[in-house]
């Protein structure tokens, strides 16, 4: 039923001393062409939720089903290629290759698994984004909201089913802001995609479906269709 579902959720950094419990029995399951924001203070297990769920971090104990298929368990190449093909992850550091120009960024997850772009899709995504004329600039020549949108291109071009965004408005001033959460909104319903983003901003989880919040470790509150002025 869900695109994403966490089960009982524990992740632990360190041990003796220095043991951080960063996941305490989480139970989360998102569904299919809603928007979630995650907030919460720094510290409280934002991340390693995002990089757990998608399989990018490994579980202390617990389960994680992505589009009804269980990842705790697979191995490292196993989870790579299901990566590739259905999930969409921005980083709060971009992460752009920089011998790269933004194009090749773009392309990027294409050409890893051997497809072609879709033209019109591509360029509706770097005409939406603002990037239409940075596309043969390398990361370096680029402004940081700049590269912030080339990342988030790059997360959308195989149109995946699941988007994990971690800030992707931290960067970026607030008319693109609101352009590239109108666009993160429009996208989730017309490719009916699950959509989760951790922000700190009020205003980009006012363009959310549903805002969970996380304070040490745990969910405090899950509302659906928050308003800016209650989440701030
Ligand atoms: P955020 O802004 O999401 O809170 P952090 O600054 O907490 O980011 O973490 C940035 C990166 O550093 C993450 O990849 C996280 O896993 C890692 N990290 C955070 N805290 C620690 C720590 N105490 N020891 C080692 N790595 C950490
Ligand atoms: P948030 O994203 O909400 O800021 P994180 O998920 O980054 O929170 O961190 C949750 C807790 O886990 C924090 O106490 C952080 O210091 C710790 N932590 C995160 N990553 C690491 C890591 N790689 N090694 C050790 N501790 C970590």
């Amino acid at each position: 039923r869900f695109a994403v579902q966490a089960i009982d959720l524990v992740k632990d950094y360190g041990h003796g001393e220095n043991l951080v419990h960063a996941l305490r029995h989480v139970d989360i399951g998102f569904e299919r062409g809603r928007f979630s924001a995650i907030m919460g203070p720094s510290g409280s297990g934002k991340s390693t939720l995002m990089h757990t769920l998608a399989g990018l971090d490994s579980v202390t104990s617990g389960r994680v089903f992505l589009g009804g298929d269980e990842i705790t368990g697979l191995k490292d190449n196993e989870l790579t290629v299901l990566r590739r093909s259905k999930i969409g992850f921005i980083f709060q550091s971009f992460n752009l290759l920089p011998m790269f120009t933004a194009e090749q960024n773009i392309l990027m997850p294409l050409t890893l698994a051997g497809g072609k772009p879709d033209r019109e899709w591509y360029s509706r995504l770097v005409e939406t984004l603002g990037i239409a004329d940075r596309l043969k600039h390398r990361p370096s020549e680029l402004s940081g909201g700049q590269q912030q949108r080339v990342a988030i291109a790059r997360a959308l071009i195989t149109r995946p089913q699941v988007v994990f965004a971690d800030e992707p408005t931290g960067n970026l001033d607030s008319a693109s802001s609101a352009e590239v959460l109108s666009f993160l909104k429009q996208s989730v319903k017309e490719l009916g995609q699950t959509i989760v983003m951790v922000t700190h901003d009020a205003v980009a989880a006012s363009y959310s479906d549903r805002a969970i919040v996380f304070a040490d470790g745990r969910i405090v509150a899950d509302v659906d269709h928050p308003e800016a002025e209650q989440m701030s």
